[in-house]
This record gives C-alpha cells, structure tokens and sequence, in this order.
C-alpha cells in the first residue's frame, strides 16, 4: 500500500559558527521559513552548546535536533549530554551515528540504538545515520552494510513494541533513517540518483520486513551527501528518497532555503 509521506529536509551544521552567527543564521532561516510558508518539514542539527538559546527562537517553524545525545538518561559521563537534557529545552530530537562519529568517535551498530532506544523512549526522534565506505562499496558489500547496521542497532534498542518506533505523529515518524555514503560526504562526489535510489530501496524492504509493510511504510528515509540546490531535484521525487540531509549547503541559510523550496515543489 503506498502511503504519502512527509519531505523532511535536515541541516547538520556540524562544528561550525560561533553563538552570534548561528542565532542569526537561524532566525534568518526561520522567518524565510515562515514566509513561504513551505509544506515539507525544515529542520536544522546544531552544535549542543548553541542549543538552548535556538530553541528559544524556532517558533515551530524550523525542527531543533542535535547532533548527538548519550544512551543514558543521567550520570557519569563527562561531557555528554542526554536526551533527558535536550528534552527540557525543547530539542525534538537528534542525530544518531552520524559517519563522522562511527569514523571518529568509535560509534558502532549497538551504541547507536542504545541512544535510539533513549530518544524514542522520551517520545523524541532519531535520525538514524547508516551508510557504506567506498571500500564496502567495491566490494560489493553494499546491502550486508546496510542491513547490518538497521538491523543490529534495531535489536540493540531492545524496543519490542514496533509501534513505539513510529510515535503518534503521522507526518514526523520518531525514527528517521538518513542514507549517507560515507564516501559522498563533504566530498562533492554526490551519489547519484539511481545508487541513492538503489539503497533506499534496500533499506525500505529491510524496514517493512522488520516492521511488517504498513509501518514500515512510514519511516522517512532522506539522502545525504554532498546535496545542494543545484543537485536536490535529482533526488528529491524518486521513490523512497522523503527529504535529505544536508552538511555544507546548509551553511548559508540563504542557499539552504533554495534547497528546502526546491523540495516542496
Ligand atoms: C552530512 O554531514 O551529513 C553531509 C551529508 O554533509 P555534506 O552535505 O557536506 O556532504
């Protein structure tokens, strides 16, 4: 059954700006948001330490996610921050093993669904970051990759009650899975739209098999990796490709806007 899903498009602005710029970059973004009233959903993934003061200034229009949030609801763990913290300032949610942290920060398959587990729990939303390296790739490991990775850090949440990945929000799923070649990010080498069309595909059949075909239906799947306005229109009205994550081209809220209305055409 074919079931019409929101676009959701996500800015991740990574380690970059200081607190004046990315407050004005945002209120920029929000009121153009507001202003062409757009019908997908916009949402920016900012730094923690800027977090409180844009959730001040998001008036609902533009959706505040972090870029990372710990598997614990409180304790010691120097320098993390918990989902239970986002929550008490209105932070909807957050990323889930973004590249950069499986490449650096030693993310794995399990970590990442004990920080989905936290996040869904607290009724917040997870946009759950999966993707191949150009070695994988080569190699022909393209779907074992993707599987693996939905399919460990699923078992790893240990939430059993399939619903409570959905939440009650039709149009904003709690979970969002975010299909990043590693070898197309801050590259400029975008995949194109029939490689990206071939892993949403995959990661959509593993969805309804493990969800059963109408929830699995539901999750949003977005594209990232080297997506600008020039390039998004490839991406953006292929089947199973609901919105896209953004790093670079959301620097600029003027070309990120240009990129967010080409999706709601
Ligand atoms: C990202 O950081 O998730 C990303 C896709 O970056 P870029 O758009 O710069 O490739």
């Amino acid at each position: 059954m074919e079931i019409k899903r929101k676009k959701l498009v996500i800015g991740n602005w990574k380690m970059f700006k200081d607190a004046v710029q990315a407050s004005a970059d945002f209120e920029n973004l929000s009121d153009s948001v507001t202003e062409k009233n757009l019908s997908i959903e916009v949402g920016i993934a900012a730094p923690s330490i800027f977090l409180a003061d844009l959730a001040r200034k998001t008036r609902n229009t533009v959706s505040l996610f972090a870029q990372n949030a710990h598997w614990a609801e409180e304790g010691a763990f120097t320098g993390e921050v918990s989902p239970t913290m986002l929550k008490s300032i209105h932070v909807l949610g957050s990323l889930v093993a973004h590249s950069e942290r499986r490449q650096m920060f030693a993310e794995t398959n399990q970590t990442a669904g004990g920080r989905i587990s936290a996040l869904l729990n607290l009724g917040m939303r997870a946009i759950y970051c999966v993707g191949e390296t150009l070695v994988e790739r080569e190699k022909g490991l393209l779907k074992e990759i993707l599987i693996s990775q939905l399919e460990q850090a699923f078992i790893a949440t240990k939430i059993r009650n399939s619903q409570s990945f959905i939440g009650s929000d039709p149009n904003k799923p709690l979970l969002s899975i975010a299909y990043e070649p590693v070898w197309a990010i801050g590259t400029g080498k975008a995949a194109s739209a029939v490689e990206a069309q071939e892993a949403h595909t995959i990661i959509r059949n593993f969805l309804q098999s493990y969800f059963g075909e109408e929830l699995g239906n539901r999750f949003q799947i977005l594209y990232g990796g080297s997506v600008k306005a020039s390039n998004v229109n490839e991406y953006i009205n292929c089947p199973n490709i609901d919105g896209a994550l953004v790093g670079g081209a959301s620097l600029v809220p003027k070309d990120f806007l240009e990129l967010c209305m080409k999706c709601a055409n």
